[in-house]
């Protein structure tokens, strides 16, 4: 790679074309509002001064997982386009519609993430989908889709990826989250879809919904910085080496076998074996109904935040981990204590 190559050509997105060195903001149109506002893409383009790939990151395809928002902004602060090597396309809201109204899907209910490659004629899920595609995803070879846990569930720091490809799972683990999880591809996700177009890309789950805690929002800046700097677009800025993720492969929730009023004993990045009690179902009166058991050994990368839950509901997420479990440290996350008024909406 030449680092001293001059001629290196403007980038070219929507309407606008960003010069080597610059960084530059552009909004591609979707549709309007009933009241007449345009409703558009925003993207914004780091072109390096020299030569290198070309990545993107996104956020929000779910449009109340805003933790990736921040993440985005934290990145693109930290890059100087002048020292910049390739090109990143930074698209902090895919799904406007659902960001606007503090809501996971479009206004039709459609999941964004379930519309992949889309068309340009056909539902507005569709249309955005296939935009992104044609805009942004086409010109990368790798990308990172930032998303958080779904309505009141809240994530471990975590990549899901293909990690039997050697490419994808060098790309995971320079991201050196606390766990990397083999995942199997959703029909119509991005994911999905980029990967048959040849992109390499990393799927990031981090916290809940609505909120930004700095413990899901840190990993995932160091981690996006970390790929960058392994793919040689920025320079290394850690002094030492990131504690490597832990593998896993296989998940499962233990679901409520009572309804009840739930009390949550284990936490996120908590190591558990099989059979170990992670909480308790109670009535209103305090009395136990039944205690909520580990169903497999692993770490726990995900969990309800609901109160109150049905039996049957989904409420602790176990991951199976590849190999002996890490000794050390027994907790992959030691500190998820969170400042309350953090809360966007709480
Ligand atoms: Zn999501």
């Amino acid at each position: 790679m030449s680092k001293h190559h001059t001629k290196r050509e403007s980038f070219a997105i929507g309407s606008i074309r960003v010069r080597p060195g610059s960084s530059k903001a552009t909004e591609l149109p979707i549709t309007r509002l009933v009241t007449g506002a345009e409703i558009s893409l925003p993207i914004r383009v780091v072109h390096g001064k020299q030569d290198g790939p070309t990545v993107w990151v996104n956020a929000a395809i779910h449009g109340d997982e805003v933790v990736g928002v921040e993440v985005i902004r934290e990145v693109l602060a930290s890059l100087s386009p002048k020292e910049f090597r390739g090109t990143l396309i930074a698209v902090p809201i895919v799904n406007v519609h659902g960001f606007l109204a503090g809501d996971r899907y479009l206004p039709d209910r459609r999941d964004l993430n379930r519309s992949f490659p889309g068309s340009a004629r056909g539902s507005l899920a569709g249309r955005i989908a296939h935009l992104f595609l044609r805009e942004v995803v086409a010109k990368c070879e790798v990308g990172i889709d930032l998303h958080t846990a779904a309505d009141r569930r809240t994530n471990l720091p975590q990549v899901r990826a293909d990690l039997d490809d050697p490419r994808t799972r060098e790309l995971a683990s320079a991201f050196a989250p606390p766990v990397m999880l083999h995942s199997e591809i959703r029909d119509g996700s991005l994911r999905h879809i980029a990967g048959e177009r040849g992109a390499r890309v990393l799927l990031v789950e981090s916290g809940a919904p609505l909120r930004f805690d700095d413990w899901a929002i840190d990993p995932c800046v160091a981690g996006v910085r970390r790929v960058l700097a392994a793919l040689d677009m920025i320079d290394p800025f850690e002094k030492e080496p990131p504690t490597p993720a832990v593998e896993c492969r296989g998940s499962g929730w233990v679901r409520a076998r009572r309804t009840g009023i739930l009390r949550l004993d284990a936490h996120l990045g908590q190591q558990v074996v099989r059979g170990e009690r992670l909480g308790a179902l109670y009535d209103s009166f305090g009395k136990t109904l039944r205690a909520v058991y580990a169903d497999r050994d692993g770490v726990i990368i995900g969990h309800t935040e609901a109160p109150l839950v049905n039996s049957g509901d989904a409420v602790v997420h176990i991951a199976s981990i590849v190999g002996p479990p890490p000794a050390e440290p027994a907790d992959l996350v030691p500190d998820l204590t969170s400042d309350p008024t953090n809360g966007l909406l709480s």
